[in-house]
């Protein structure tokens, strides 16, 4: 697929900076800049349009610095300042749609943090790819405390890209889990689901985790089965999107179907369906009486549109 890379969190070239991990004494010599988390959301500036990077070694009593990359010859460090006591707590935290913002006096003038899934198609391709990036790495930290060898505390190596533990030598490094999410097309029409407990009218792309021992294909063909009863012959790779709530690698595939009766498995998802190019382009258009616009920025919303252009291929 020719703009592969246009799905929201691709693209952004981050100089990930490898050789600075290995080297403390040339990282220790970089300018260095913090971009802060506050339980998973990024510190975005005043304009909301961009991260909010601050200079140095920014609140420096919380969390571990974990290395981002180099950018402009500094070297960009996330830290979980989740410990920060922050004004504007709010229900909506956790939610699918936080549109809470924190804010606290140590921080720069108007930036607040702010939940990435809001924020992901307004910040430019470098930022999205910092933010993901420490979004991911800070959860991982989080839930890899102790070895899951012989439980004992792990520690933080290789600028924060490794942990390893003190009982029994095992390191762990920083992993992502793939999920396929699949394009299944019959001819002029699609086929989108809608999971229990999503929001009436939202419908998407089908998705599900890959199983150990399995390629991409075979997740595809077996998900599809599973969740729909449709069977899919050709499967074809178009697109990826790194998906850090919290740890996914969405792998985006096309799939063509070849039989089309549908017989839902009422535990993996509440209803499917067939819909035509020309109800798709209702749905995108937010004129179809029953079915919501995918949502901006998630690479269904991306698979989806570049289909009803033909841009496939
Ligand atoms: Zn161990």
């Amino acid at each position: 697929m020719r703009d592969a890379e246009a799905v929201t969190f691709g693209g952004g070239g981050l100089d990930r900076a490898e050789d600075l991990r290995r080297h403390p004494g040339e990282l220790a010599a970089l300018p260095a800049r913090t971009l802060p988390l506050w339980r998973g959301k990024p510190l975005i500036g005043a304009a909301r349009d961009g991260l909010a990077l601050m200079e140095g070694h920014a609140l420096a009593d919380h969390g571990t610095p974990v290395l981002l990359g180099r950018v402009d010859g500094a070297a960009i460090f996330a830290r979980d300042v989740s410990t920060l006591a922050v004004e504007g707590l709010s229900d909506e935290l956790g939610a699918f749609r936080d549109e809470s913002e924190q804010t606290h006096p140590d921080l720069p003038n108007g930036a607040a943090f702010c939940e990435l899934r809001r924020m992901m198609t307004h910040l430019s391709p470098r930022d999205a790819e910092l933010a993901a990036t420490a979004r991911g790495m800070l959860e991982w930290h989080r839930t890899h405390g102790f070895c899951p060898n012989c439980g004992a505390q792990t520690q933080v190596g290789k600028a924060g890209w490794m942990r390893g533990c003190a009982g029994c030598g095992r390191m762990q490094f920083p992993r992502t889990d793939p999920v396929v999410i699949m394009l299944v097309t019959r001819g002029n029409k699609v086929l989108l689901g809608r999971s229990p407990g999503w929001p009436e009218g939202f419908f998407s792309c089908l998705a599900g985790f890959m199983e150990p021992g399995e390629t991409m294909e075979a997740a595809v063909r077996r998900e599809v089965w599973e969740e729909t009863g449709v069977r899919v012959g050709a499967v074809s790779y178009l697109s990826s999107q790194p998906w850090p709530f919290p740890g996914s690698l969405m792998l985006g595939a096309h799939g063509t179907a070849v039989s089309e009766a549908i017989e839902i498995d009422p535990e993996e998802i509440a209803e499917a369906l067939w819909l035509d190019r020309e109800e798709l382009a209702e749905v995108f258009a937010g004129t179809h009486p029953r079915i919501l616009p995918a949502r901006r920025g998630a690479i269904a919303h991306f698979l989806l549109q570049s289909w009803l252009a033909d841009r496939l291929a």
